[in-house]
């Protein structure tokens, strides 16, 4: 299908809401093929056509999505000449804008998104905006209730980055022993954010797996190292 309403044609290129585009085409702010068009309704051909919104062309772009299973060894990059990489791992890909979105580090585990989406990109991974990023984590020795009070006040570090606060964060105990079990909730994407927590209440991560960003799980049937492509249910309440 190449052809679309003129309205959804720009919603979908991010210009606007469908309402606020709708706005925008009546107010004769969109030309196609150099001639004004006012109505929302008017078939355009994504191939053939020139679109300009308020001096601005508007080129078709296909935005894409792909969850991915990280596997640990690779590393959060488009490309690298000499390290394996997450979109190494995306084999079916028909574009090369790709990126993921965000980082997780060589040794972690889990869901990661990879998109040419940048204003998404962005949403998502602005402190602003605060999209809980829930992880699964197997630390080395005790976690404790006093710990997760700390975590839940926003702990204070103080590491080679100087003294800094964490956002709180919340800290749930599945299992303590010498080696515990927990998951942990943060909204920050700090470099090394989690192991730079359990390292100010001196305790070690030894596991770390990403379960969640926002209202994305990973999809538990994919094995580490595939993916698959997120289903438009999945897109849109990302957005
Ligand atoms: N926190 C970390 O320490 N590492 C990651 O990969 C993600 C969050």
């Amino acid at each position: 299908k190449t052809s679309f309403r003129l309205d959804k044609y720009l919603a979908d290129m991010s210009v606007g809401t469908r309402s606020e585009v709708k706005n925008l085409i009546k107010k004769g702010l969109v030309t196609v093929n150099g001639e004004v068009i006012r109505k929302p309704e008017y078939k355009v051909d994504i191939e053939k056509d020139d679109l300009v919104c308020r001096g601005e062309p508007v080129v078709y772009q296909t935005l894409v999505y792909y969850m991915l299973n990280k596997p640990a060894g690779v590393i959060s990059a488009t490309n690298d000449p000499k390290q394996q990489t997450v979109l190494d791992l995306i084999t079916d890909k028909s574009r090369k804008d790709l990126f993921p979105v965000g980082r997780l580090d060589k040794d972690t585990e889990g869901l990661l998104l990879i998109t040419n989406d940048g204003d998404l990109a962005h949403q998502l991974l602005s402190p602003k905006k605060h999209v809980d990023k829930v992880y699964r984590a197997r630390i080395e020795g005790q976690v404790t209730a006093e710990d997760a009070a700390l975590f839940a006040k926003g702990l204070e570090i103080d590491d080679e980055d100087g003294a800094w606060r964490a956002m709180p964060a919340k800290l749930n105990i599945l299992s303590s022993g010498p080696e515990s079990e927990v998951e942990i909730t943060i909204r920050e994407g700090k470099f090394h954010q989690i192991k730079r927590m359990f390292e100010a209440v001196d305790k070690k991560v030894v596991y770390l797996k990403r379960l969640s960003m926002g209202s994305l799980r990973l999809d538990e049937t994919l094995a580490l190292g595939e993916y698959r492509e997120l289903t438009e249910d999945e897109v849109q309440a990302l957005k």
